[in-house]
């Protein structure tokens, strides 16, 4: 399954917030979306899914325009874990994670068995379970990024789309975040994830996508992208580097200059 975004410009505050983006995710690899704070990552995610209008580009899925596809139907075939973490309901925890079934189920029936298991394997997989029937509106930031990335996995969807999985959690549950979506690529989903952790994208990516000012300004491999080049001119820092274990591991280190301010 392959999700292909060509061209996609968004318009915003009468100018382009996004313009002219493409980018592609396939079945089997982790892609990070990276860039500096309001370069248009969230707006391309909510773009190419149809949750934000867009005045030119196409979104392809397997070929076939995303927008053909019954809106259950892509909700099947693509998860998306927006970047606001707001739950208004006073749901338990194991009822947040079943609203990710909803496009599998028929109507508003009690879930079955398999509804069941699939909410389990993602409580198990975030480690929730101790807090499955906790109150969601009481839960740490960080909880509540687990509980709502479970809900995007109890999908199961081929594809997954994560807007920042891991701001807001301890480094253990970072490091166990990127393990998740790395493991889910290698077992044959693709997926796509924001991330601002530069460290964590260069040393878990198959392919980086640079975004700056609105625009995809790079897209490879984490070395090739994160070279000292692009982080001097998008994200005005030098970072200290090095390889360990066949992969390039980077530690921002200083500013370079000054950020833009809008
Ligand atoms: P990122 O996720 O990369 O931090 P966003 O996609 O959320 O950035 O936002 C990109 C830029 O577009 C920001 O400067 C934001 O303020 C602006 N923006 C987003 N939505 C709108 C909108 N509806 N109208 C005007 N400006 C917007
Ligand atoms: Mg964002």
């Amino acid at each position: 399954m392959k999700l292909e975004a060509r061209g996609i410009t968004v318009e915003g505050g009468g100018c382009h917030i996004v313009s002219n983006a493409s980018l592609e995710i396939s079945a089997g690899e982790l892609v990070g979306l990276i860039g500096p704070n309001g370069a248009g990552k969230s707006t391309l995610l909510r773009a190419l899914l149809g949750l934000q209008p867009r005045v030119g580009g196409t979104v392809l899925l397997d070929g076939a325009p995303f927008e053909s596809f019954a809106p259950l139907e892509r909700a099947r075939r693509v998860a998306f874990l927006p970047q606001d973490r707001a739950v208004e309901w006073r749901l338990s925890v194991r009822d947040v994670i079943m609203l990710g079934r909803f496009p599998h189920r028929n109507g508003f029936a009690a879930p079955g068995a398999a509804c069941e298991a699939a909410v389990d394997r993602a409580l198990a997989l975030v480690d929730c379970q101790t807090i499955a029937d906790r109150d969601v509106t009481v839960l740490s930031g960080g909880e509540r990024t687990r509980v709502l990335l479970a809900r995007a996995l109890a999908v199961e969807a081929p594809l997954l789309l994560v807007d920042e999985p891991i701001t807001a959690l301890d480094p253990y549950h970072q490091m166990h975040v990127m393990e998740i979506l790395a493991g889910l690529a290698r077992s044959g989903f693709g997926v796509l994830a924001v991330i601002h952790d530069l460290a964590l994208a260069a040393r878990f990516m198959d392919r980086i996508v640079l975004m700056s000012r609105g625009g995809v300004v790079a897209s490879g491999p984490p070395a090739a992208v994160l070279d000292d080049a692009a982080l001097d001119s998008v994200y005005h820092i030098a970072a200290m580097r090095g390889e360990k274990d066949g992969r390039p591991w980077m530690l921002p280190w200083r500013r370079t200059g000054q950020a833009e301010t809008e």
